[in-house]
């Protein structure tokens, strides 16, 4: 294997997955990344007026994410998660004030639906058997078309987990990108949906420790760096790299790797074809103790609140596809959350505590069946460049799993046709 100097533009994730594959295989990697940090859409910052260490976002994977698995262990980041042992989701319901927690077992049969104290009150065992409508829909199909809405499971169950896991409103929702996902998490069964919950916090997980495994085989990260625009031949070379403060010539054998938002991919390559819409999530943080629970988490039926992460002293909630809520208001979103939570811990809904909003307005691309079709594949047929990201190709929606698989697979297109 001869090595090559390979330049990968954008330190998230998927950047940061190439990077990793390509200098444990013995490559020089640079990364180039345009803000003062790594880790994109998934990072930990201190925040000032918290006065403490918080995510940007709350992030949940499950045990079934192989793609996660390997990139953790590769970076040596694997101890660095809560793991649970029985994959546990506690929820509320506002309305009803009625408490359970969904127990699932962890074989592949999942004979936890069939005892009432470990699924869903009011649901019946044959009902979960509606998740197989998933799996046999054709891409134009929206997860409303193919579910009883209606069904408290629906309501209870489905519902939320797929706002979470699409960050799309279901009638909008592609049918088949959700049915990809339960089929690495539900369709391994409850082995596969253990929830990962990070010991401190993203970065911790999922960035210091890559980055200094990178380092530690000689790659170089070099930030503050933002890509303006490339020379490329007509035969698909790419020959140098124009950056706000540096000018870089390639040589002929060396690869770039673009692994910026599809946006940006756009304006770099114009007549490339990129998902064009996208929905925001929007995390409220509240300086507060409140009593924690095994799983970490809790799942809001009926509220604007929907997933509550708990830590020590901060308590984080999530709102996913939350540009369905027109609230640009700061604080009208902290009071609204809060009521949610006060319910939820029986604490007075008029003292809101210190909080923090965090509405990212691109979080991730529209997971609808039209905006599916439009994401290319990592290989575009241009001579030494690849594209990653959670918007290209990888059959998932935005996630942290497609986003490092993205990583993996352009790693794959530069080791393939380096060798070809
Ligand atoms: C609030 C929130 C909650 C989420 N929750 C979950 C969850 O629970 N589970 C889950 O699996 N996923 C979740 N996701 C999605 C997950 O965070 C993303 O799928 C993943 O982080 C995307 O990584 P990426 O590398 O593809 O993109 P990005 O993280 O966007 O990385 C692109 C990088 O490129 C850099 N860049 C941009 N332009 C240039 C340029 N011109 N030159 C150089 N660098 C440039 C950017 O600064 C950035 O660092 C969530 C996302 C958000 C925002």
């Amino acid at each position: 294997m001869t090595p090559r100097h390979i330049h990968i533009i954008g330190a998230g994730l998927a950047g940061l997955s190439s990077a990793l594959q390509l200098s444990l295989m013995g490559h020089k990697v640079t990364v180039y990344e345009a803000a003062p940090y790594a880790g994109g859409r998934c990072r930990s910052y201190f925040d000032k007026g918290l006065g403490c260490r918080i995510d940007n976002g709350n992030h949940l994977v499950l045990s079934g994410n192989v793609a996660v698995q390997d990139y953790l262990e590769l970076s040596g980041a694997a101890h660095t998660f809560h793991h649970q042992t029985e994959p546990t989701f506690p929820f509320l319901d506002l309305e009803s004030n009625e408490r359970w927690t969904i127990r699932m077992n962890n074989g592949l049969m999942p004979w936890w639906i069939l005892d009432p104290k470990r699924r869903v009150p009011q649901t019946r065992p044959k009902e979960y058997m509606s998740a197989l409508n998933f799996m046999f829909r054709d891409e134009d199909e929206t997860v409303a078309a193919c579910m009883d809405t209606k069904s408290p499971l629906f309501k209870r169950f489905w519902e939320p987990m797929a706002i979470a896991a699409l960050n799309t409103e279901i009638e909008n929702a592609s049918a088949c990108l959700l049915a990809n996902l339960f089929a690495q998490s539900f369709g391994g069964g409850g082995a596969a949906c253990q929830p990962m919950i990070p010991k401190q916090g993203l970065s911790e997980s999922f960035v210091t420790p890559c980055l200094e495994t990178i380092r530690q085989h000689g790659g170089e990260i070099k930030f503050g760096h933002r890509l303006r625009t490339f020379d490329v031949t007509n035969e698909g070379q790419v020959t140098s790299l124009d950056f706000t403060n540096a000018h870089i010539n390639l040589a002929p054998t060396d690869w770039v790797i673009l692994a910026v938002p599809p946006w940006v991919a756009q304006e770099l390559i114009p007549n490339l074809l990129t998902p064009t819409e996208f929905r925001g999530i929007t995390n409220v943080h509240y300086r507060i103790e409140v009593p924690q629970n095994p799983a970490g988490f809790t799942g809001l039926i009926g509220g604007v609140a929907e997933w509550i992460f708990t830590r020590p002293d901060v308590v984080s909630v999530t709102i996913s596809a939350s540009d369905r809520y027109d609230e640009e208001n700061q604080e009208a979103w902290a009071v609204a959350v809060w009521d949610d939570l006060a319910k939820l811990y029986d604490l007075d809904p008029q003292k809101v505590p210190p909080y923090r909003v965090v509405r990212e307005k691109r979080a991730t691309f529209a997971a609808t069946p039209a905006q599916n079709k439009m994401r290319p594949a990592a290989y575009i047929g241009w001579k030494n460049l690849a594209l990653a990201g959670d918007w290209t190709a990888t059959s998932l929606p935005s996630t942290i799993e497609g986003a490092i698989r993205s990583g993996v697979k352009a790693a794959q297109v530069v080791l393939r046709w380096s060798e070809a």
